[in-house]
Protein backbone atom coordinates (compact mmCIF):
# COMPACT_ATOMS: atom_id res chain seq x y z
CA UNK A 1 0.00 0.00 0.00
CA UNK A 2 1.25 3.35 -1.09
CA UNK A 3 2.27 6.17 1.95
CA UNK A 4 2.42 10.10 2.30
CA UNK A 5 6.44 9.09 0.61
CA UNK A 6 4.72 8.10 -2.45
CA UNK A 7 2.91 11.21 -2.49
CA UNK A 8 5.88 13.39 -2.02
CA UNK A 9 7.40 11.24 -4.86
CA UNK A 10 5.01 12.19 -7.26
CA UNK A 11 4.64 15.90 -6.27
CA UNK A 12 1.45 15.45 -4.69
CA UNK A 13 2.29 16.97 -1.63
CA UNK A 14 5.16 19.44 -0.99
CA UNK A 15 8.69 18.56 1.04
CA UNK A 16 11.53 20.41 1.00
CA UNK A 17 14.17 18.19 -1.72
CA UNK A 18 17.47 18.62 -1.25
CA UNK A 19 18.54 15.77 -4.04
CA UNK A 20 16.52 13.62 -6.58
CA UNK A 21 17.30 11.45 -9.78
CA UNK A 22 15.99 8.94 -11.40
CA UNK A 23 15.37 6.60 -8.47
CA UNK A 24 15.98 8.28 -5.31
CA UNK A 25 14.56 10.98 -3.38
CA UNK A 26 15.98 13.18 -0.45
CA UNK A 27 14.25 15.86 1.74
CA UNK A 28 14.08 17.40 4.96
CA UNK A 29 12.39 15.84 7.88
CA UNK A 30 9.31 17.04 8.95
CA UNK A 31 10.20 17.15 12.61
CA UNK A 32 14.14 17.48 12.37
CA UNK A 33 16.23 15.10 15.38
CA UNK A 34 19.11 16.59 14.46
CA UNK A 35 20.31 20.30 13.32
CA UNK A 36 20.28 18.10 9.60
CA UNK A 37 17.71 15.34 9.15
CA UNK A 38 17.20 14.34 5.39
CA UNK A 39 15.32 11.33 4.50
CA UNK A 40 16.24 8.98 1.80
CA UNK A 41 14.27 7.12 -0.12
CA UNK A 42 14.39 4.62 -3.47
CA UNK A 43 11.36 5.86 -5.86
CA UNK A 44 10.40 2.14 -5.77
CA UNK A 45 7.94 1.28 -2.93
CA UNK A 46 9.48 -1.38 -0.66
CA UNK A 47 7.87 -1.90 2.34
CA UNK A 48 11.34 -1.69 4.71
CA UNK A 49 14.43 -3.37 4.45
CA UNK A 50 13.22 -7.08 6.09
CA UNK A 51 10.84 -6.65 2.51
CA UNK A 52 13.67 -6.27 0.15
CA UNK A 53 15.02 -9.03 -2.50
CA UNK A 54 18.02 -9.67 -3.87
CA UNK A 55 16.18 -8.20 -6.88
CA UNK A 56 17.13 -5.07 -4.82
CA UNK A 57 20.21 -6.18 -4.38
CA UNK A 58 21.86 -2.89 -6.81
CA UNK A 59 19.44 -0.92 -5.92
CA UNK A 60 19.96 -0.37 -2.04
CA UNK A 61 23.56 -0.98 -3.04
CA UNK A 62 23.58 2.32 -5.17
CA UNK A 63 20.81 4.13 -2.47
CA UNK A 64 24.30 3.93 -0.06
CA UNK A 65 26.45 5.55 -1.97
CA UNK A 66 23.64 8.44 -2.85
CA UNK A 67 23.26 9.02 0.78
CA UNK A 68 27.07 9.35 1.39
CA UNK A 69 26.59 12.09 -2.03
CA UNK A 70 23.94 13.91 -0.19
CA UNK A 71 25.88 14.35 3.21
CA UNK A 72 29.06 15.89 0.85
CA UNK A 73 26.40 18.01 -0.98
CA UNK A 74 24.98 19.42 2.33
CA UNK A 75 28.67 19.66 3.46
CA UNK A 76 28.08 17.15 7.10
CA UNK A 77 30.02 14.40 5.66
CA UNK A 78 33.93 15.16 6.93
CA UNK A 79 32.66 16.04 10.49
CA UNK A 80 30.29 12.86 10.61
CA UNK A 81 26.58 11.63 10.18
CA UNK A 82 24.34 9.00 11.01
CA UNK A 83 22.51 6.83 9.03
CA UNK A 84 19.57 5.40 10.55
CA UNK A 85 16.99 3.20 8.67
CA UNK A 86 13.78 1.98 11.24
CA UNK A 87 12.18 -1.54 10.69
CA UNK A 88 8.66 -2.54 12.05
CA UNK A 89 7.25 -1.72 15.40
CA UNK A 90 9.82 -2.65 17.79
CA UNK A 91 12.06 -0.50 15.22
CA UNK A 92 9.71 2.43 15.82
CA UNK A 93 9.43 2.49 11.60
CA UNK A 94 6.37 5.05 11.10
CA UNK A 95 6.55 5.22 7.55
CA UNK A 96 5.84 2.15 5.08
CA UNK A 97 7.90 2.79 2.62
CA UNK A 98 11.63 1.76 3.01
CA UNK A 99 13.78 5.28 4.23
CA UNK A 100 17.14 6.03 5.51
CA UNK A 101 17.51 9.36 7.70
CA UNK A 102 20.58 11.11 7.59
CA UNK A 103 21.42 13.16 10.85
CA UNK A 104 23.90 15.21 11.42
CA UNK A 105 25.32 18.79 11.59
CA UNK A 106 26.15 18.54 15.18
CA UNK A 107 27.52 15.76 17.40
CA UNK A 108 25.04 12.92 17.86
CA UNK A 109 24.26 11.58 21.06
CA UNK A 110 25.04 8.09 21.49
CA UNK A 111 20.86 6.76 21.72
CA UNK A 112 19.63 9.43 18.82
CA UNK A 113 17.04 7.57 16.80
P1 LIG B 1 10.25 6.35 10.66
O1 LIG B 1 9.83 6.50 12.10
O2 LIG B 1 11.63 5.80 10.49
O3 LIG B 1 9.21 5.64 9.83
O4 LIG B 1 10.40 7.82 10.13
C1 LIG B 1 9.40 8.51 9.44
C2 LIG B 1 9.87 9.93 9.36
O5 LIG B 1 9.12 10.59 8.37
C3 LIG B 1 9.71 10.71 10.66
O6 LIG B 1 10.97 11.19 11.08
C4 LIG B 1 8.76 11.85 10.26
O7 LIG B 1 9.07 13.05 10.90
C5 LIG B 1 8.96 11.92 8.77
N1 LIG B 1 7.84 12.46 8.00
C6 LIG B 1 6.55 12.07 8.05
N2 LIG B 1 5.81 12.76 7.15
C7 LIG B 1 6.68 13.60 6.52
C8 LIG B 1 6.53 14.58 5.49
N3 LIG B 1 5.34 14.85 4.94
N4 LIG B 1 7.63 15.26 5.09
C9 LIG B 1 8.83 15.00 5.65
N5 LIG B 1 9.03 14.08 6.61
C10 LIG B 1 7.97 13.40 7.06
Amino acid sequence: MSTIFKKIIDKEIPANIVYEDEDFLAFNDINPQAKVHVLVIPKKEIRNLDAATEEDALLLGRLQLVIAKIARQLGIAEEGYRVITNINGNGGQEVFHIHYHILGGEKLPVTLK
